[in-house]
């Protein structure tokens, strides 16, 4: 069944696509539509009515948030990340979040939840997030909230038992430039049950164009440094080690720091951490590899 519904779907993503969805957006869609999660995807008034329609077409079940999002309201400085902002109660003009699934039962249950709040537990397992990851991401909120400016790549690395470079799979830091196949922060960047979902969205992906499914992979391999709070760097192409050199041109980053124009100018990781004087700055810039 998953896989007629994949079938049935597969031209008129692009249309999404072409009307300004993202990638991301896109991907979400078409997993709820293979029946595989509910997907929670944030919708901007102009995306609405054209999603609604492409949701309808597939008699997919839908409910819109009873909240609107204020984007950029919360402390800027880590990209630009779809779910940062502040929920107000005002929804006119507003970024929503769509729920969709083929399970009405199951849409009307995560909208519910996360207008309260409360069980995080029962929404991750209705977006389809390993427990194992759920668990970590509720031992550590607060500890993320206070030191890393809400973000986890540290925690991750610091629970992840190998050293980098990690499956290009595993890099949801790319989300932060347009790709990532899953949207939860993973116990590790080794966690098999992330790995495992990770390589689903991908074949739903891959069934829906194998050309979409190859931007992934160039989008999300490469090194990955990160500033919690601040800014966020990829170097994009096959950078598997730090002492490798690179061209300026290959480094997009989420906003300006002194760290991103040393990777410019030094074209070279270790120089950049030396020039960047980030031995003074406390979380120090973390880099990640993805092969
Ligand atoms: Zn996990």
């Amino acid at each position: 069944m998953a896989g007629a519904s994949m079938t049935r779907s597969t031209p008129d993503v692009a249309v999404l696509l072409l009307a300004g969805l993202s990638h991301l957006q896109c991907r979400e869609l078409l997993e709820a539509d293979a029946g595989y999660k509910i997907s929670r995807v944030h919708v901007y008034p102009w995306q609405r009515e054209i999603t609604l329609r492409w949701v309808r077409d597939r008699e997919l079940c839908w409910q819109l948030s009873r909240f609107g999002i204020d984007e950029g309201a919360r402390r800027e400085g880590t990209g630009t990340w779809y779910n940062t902002g502040r929920r107000s109660r005002g929804t006119e003009g507003r970024l929503r979040y769509l729920y969709i699934g083929r399970e009405g039962r199951d849409v009307s249950e995560a909208r519910e939840i996360d207008q309260d709040g409360r069980d995080h537990a029962r929404l991750g397992e209705l977006l389809r997030i390993p427990s194992c990851c759920i668990e970590f991401y509720l031992a550590n909120r607060h500890v993320a909230k206070t030191r890393y400016h809400d973000e986890y790549v540290q925690l991750t690395s610091q629970a992840t038992p190998v050293r980098a470079p990690y499956l290009w799979e595993m890099n949801y830091v790319g989300q932060y430039f347009g790709f990532s196949l899953y949207h939860h922060y993973p116990c590790s960047w080794t966690c098999s049950a992330t790995l495992k979902r990770a390589r689903r969205a991908l074949r739903i992906v891959r069934c829906a164009s194998p050309v979409w499914a190859r931007a992934f992979r160039r989008h999300l391999r490469g090194a990955m440094i990160c500033e919690p709070g601040r800014a966020v760097h990829c170097i994009r192409g096959e950078v598997p080690r730090s002492s490798t050199t690179f061209a300026g041109s290959q480094v997009v980053s989420t906003d300006w720091s002194p760290l991103g124009a040393a990777l410019r100018s030094t074209g070279s990781i270790r120089a950049a951490m030396k020039a960047g004087g980030v031995a003074r700055r406390v979380p120090t810039p973390l880099v990640l590899y993805f092969q």
